[in-house]
């Protein structure tokens, strides 16, 4: 029997779990969870017919998935996992890590024979709902392969490149939803402050070449409304251009207009608040403009 572990039962991790639970049944694996607050994973046995595990439990099975918050954080469960894992197993860490701890992670892993994937996930928590995430590995073709038919919460996968790219991919799509998101509300502050009516702007901007996720998606639903529903944080918006930033510098890049809004987003996780959803970056802006965005 095949074990399956998942290690993080946040707001995407609890749906990706139970993605993954559902393919357990249906193929007679056994699916274990882990969260730190312990509560989650018994409320997640109790939905989805998962089984509470210690890390040491977790650390036998032979694939594991993290879905935490940031590489330390992975870190720190793979420094207690570490006497406890099998030759053979693979890590499919799914969190929007850092390449640079990818290397890192994959190296120790790999002394002790086992294979680590970089498998960020893009589609957020409705995504994760509907199974419909899309996957970037970074890492071995053959291990994804053997991987592959475990990740139930995919709508796509792409294998894009060696160990850390899927983590850079990440970095870089998610600095562009801030350049779009940023440079969005500037202009719709900016036509606030002109006297016009940011419906009818924003209709002619998504029937036009200035649209984006943004403009379509995020600022009518989240900002216009003024509900700001928290299912991706700022803190973790942040966290992603930054490493884009750090991408960057590694490559001897310049990415000037990235470094920019990297450091708006900074700003702007300290001044609203690093648990308030992404779209309530554009608060600043509308601090800084006197204006706001509805
Ligand atoms: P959440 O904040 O909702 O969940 C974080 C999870 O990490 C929780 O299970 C939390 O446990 C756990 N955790 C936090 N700190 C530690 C620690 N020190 N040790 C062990 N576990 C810890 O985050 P998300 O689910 O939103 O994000 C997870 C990852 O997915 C991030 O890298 C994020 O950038 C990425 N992502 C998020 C998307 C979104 O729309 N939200 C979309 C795509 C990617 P506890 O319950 O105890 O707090």
């Amino acid at each position: 029997m095949t074990t399956l572990a998942f290690l993080g039962l946040g707001a995407m991790g609890d749906p990706m779990a139970a993605h993954l639970a559902t393919h357990a049944r249906a193929h007679g694996h056994r699916a274990l969870v882990w969260n730190r607050t312990a509560a989650k994973a018994g409320a997640h046995a109790d939905t989805h017919g998962t089984h509470p595990a210690t890390l040491a439990e977790a650390a036998a099975a032979d694939v594991i998935f993290t879905c935490l918050p940031t590489s330390a954080e992975v870190d720190e469960v793979m420094n207690q996992m570490r006497p406890h894992l099998r030759p053979g197993a693979t890590w499919v860490d799914c969190t929007s890590g850092h390449p640079d701890a990818a290397t890192r992670q994959a190296a120790e892993l790999t002394a002790q024979g086992v294979t680590f994937l970089d498998a960020p996930v893009s589609g957020g928590t409705v995504g994760a709902q509907q199974g419909r995430l899309t996957v970037m590995v970074g890492g071995d073709t053959a291990a994804l392969d053997a991987a592959r038919p475990h990740l139930a919460f995919a709508g796509k996968v792409v294998h894009v490149g060696g160990t850390g790219a899927g983590f850079a991919v990440k970095a870089v799509n998610n600095a562009l939803l801030g350049v779009t998101l940023w440079a969005t509300g500037e202009g719709l502050a900016v036509l606030g402050r002109a006297g016009v009516n940011l419906g009818a702007a924003l209709d002619v901007i998504n029937a036009s070449s200035g649209r984006s996720n943004a403009s379509e998606n995020l600022i009518p639903q989240r900002v216009l409304t003024r509900e700001f529903p928290a299912t991706f944080a700022l803190g973790l918006l942040a966290k992603d251009a930054g490493i884009a930033v750090d991408l960057t510098q590694g490559v001897q890049g310049s990415a000037p207009v990235i470094a920019q809004v990297a450091a708006l987003l900074r700003a702007a996780r300290h001044v609203v608040g690093p648990a308030e959803d992404h779209t309530a970056a554009l608060k600043l802006i509308e601090a800084m403009n006197a204006q706001e965005i509805r």
